[in-house]
C-alpha cells in the first residue's frame, strides 16, 4: 500500500454578491481547510450530513468544480506526483483516466438516447483505446464484470432496474481502468433489496481491480459495511478521522457521537438509518464563532464559543477536533 492521495487544507469558498457592482457581502465555506490521504486499495468514507461538504470535496477532487485554494496530490507509485489542483488542458483531460465518479442517481445520469454500447464505451472511444469490433468486445467484457449479460449491448438504459442501471453507471467508470473511484451516495437512490448486492459488487471489484474508493455517504449502516477509515465533516471541515470500527465504537467527537446516536440500530439490510439530528445544520454562510458545532452541542462551554478548534491529532493516531475530546468518555455503537 502506499499514499494514493494526499488532500491538503482544501478550500472551497462561494461568494454571495450584491447589487451591480457584485459587493461580497457574505461567503459561503462549502469546503474548509479540509486535510485527508487515502491509501492504495482502501475505501475511506466521507460522512456527514447535507451540506456538510462531502459532496463539494468528491467534485473537487475530480475537479468537477475548481478548488480556492490547497493541494490535491496524486502519487501513481511509479515515480509521477501530480497536484491535481494545479493540472490544466490535456493533463487535466487525462485525469480522467485515473479517476472516476460513480453518482447517486443512475436514472437521471445515463443519457436515455444512448445504447449499453454508447454509454459504455464512450470513455473508450474519448480516449481512443478502442473502436469497431474490439469496443464491442471491451463493452462487454465490462459489462459481464458488472453481471450484466454481454447480449444486452444494444439496448436503453430505460430496460433496466435502478440497480442494474447503477452497475451499468460502475461498469462506464471502469472503462478506463481508473485507480481512484469516487462514489458519491452510489446505493441512496436504490431499493434497500439491492442495496447489499450492489455494494458487495464494488467490494468484489475493488479486490479484482486493486481499486481505491472514496465512498461519499450520509448512511453509516452502509458506511460501517463498506469503508476501511473514515473522515466525518461538519459545515465544511473534517471534525473526526479514524478506522471504521474505532468510529463507530469510540467516538471522540460529539457530532460522530450524535451521528451514530440517530442510527436506529444496526441493520442488516441497510435500511432506515438516515441521519437524522437534533438542531439545524450551521449556515455555511453564517458558521457560528468559535466552534461551528457549539449550538448543537450538549458538552459545549464557554470556550468553545470563543475559540476554533483545531484537528488535532491523539496518541492512537485518530484526529479529532474538539477542545475537549481528551476529557470526554462519549458512546458509540454497542
Ligand atoms: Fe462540543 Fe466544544 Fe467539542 Fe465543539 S469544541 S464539539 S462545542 S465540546
Amino acid at each position: 500500500r502506499h499514499r494514493l492521495l494526499d488532500v491538503r487544507k482544501l478550500t472551497k469558498h462561494y461568494p454571495i454578491t450584491e447589487g451591480l457592482l457584485r459587493r461580497e457581502v457574505a461567503r459561503v465555506r462549502a469546503v474548509d481547510d479540509v486535510t485527508f490521504h487515502v491509501d492504495t486499495g482502501e475505501t475511506l468514507g466521507l460522512v456527514g450530513e447535507s451540506g456538510c461538504g462531502k459532496t463539494s470535496t468528491g467534485r473537487c477532487l475530480l475537479r468537477a468544480i475548481d478548488p480556492t485554494s490547497g493541494e490535491m496530490v496524486f502519487d501513481y507509485g511509479d515515480g509521477r506526483v501530480v497536484d491535481i489542483a494545479k493540472l490544466e488542458g490535456r493533463a487535466l483531460k487525462d485525469l480522467r483516466k485515473d479517476m472516476q465518479m460513480v453518482f447517486q442517481d443512475p436514472f437521471s445520469s445515463l443519457n436515455p438516447r444512448w445504447t449499453l454500447l454508447d454509454l459504455v464505451g464512450e470513455p473508450l472511444v474519448a480516449f481512443r483505446v478502442a473502436k469497431g469490433r474490439e469496443l464491442e468486445d471491451r463493452v462487454a467484457e465490462l459489462l459481464r464484470r458488472v453481471g450484466l449479460r454481454p447480449e444486452y449491448l444494444r439496448r436503453y438504459p430505460h430496460a433496466f432496474s435502478g440497480g442494474e442501471r447503477q452497475r451499468i453507471s460502475i461498469a462506464r467508470a471502469l472503462a478506463l481502468n481508473p485507480r481512484l473511484v469516487v462514489a458519491d451516495e452510489p446505493v441512496s437512490a436504490l431499493d434497500v433489496s439491492v442495496r447489499a448486492q450492489t455494494l458487495n459488487l464494488l467490494e468484489d471489484l475493488q479486490q479484482e481491480l486493486g481499486l481505491t474508493y472514496i465512498f461519499i455517504s450520509h448512511d453509516l449502516s452502509v458506511v460501517q459495511h463498506i469503508c476501511d477509515r473514515v473522515v466525518v465533516m461538519y459545515v465544511g471541515q473534517v471534525v473526526e478521522v479514524a478506522d471504521t470500527s474505532s468510529l463507530f465504537f469510540t467516538p471522540k467527537h460529539p457530532y460522530t457521537e450524535a451521528l451514530l446516536s440517530a442510527v436506529p440500530k444496526p441493520d442488516p439490510d441497510l435500511a432506515s438509518s438516515r441521519i437524522v439530528l437534533k438542531g439545524e445544520v450551521a449556515d455555511p454562510s453564517n458558521v457560528p464563532k468559535g466552534c461551528a458545532f457549539h449550538p448543537r452541542c450538549p458538552y459545549a462551554v464557554d470556550h468553545c464559543r470563543q475559540v476554533e478548534p483545531k484537528l488535532e491529532t491523539l496518541g492512537d493516531g485518530r484526529q479529532v477536533r474538539c477542545h475537549r475530546a481528551h476529557e470526554l468518555s462519549l458512546s458509540g455503537v454497542e
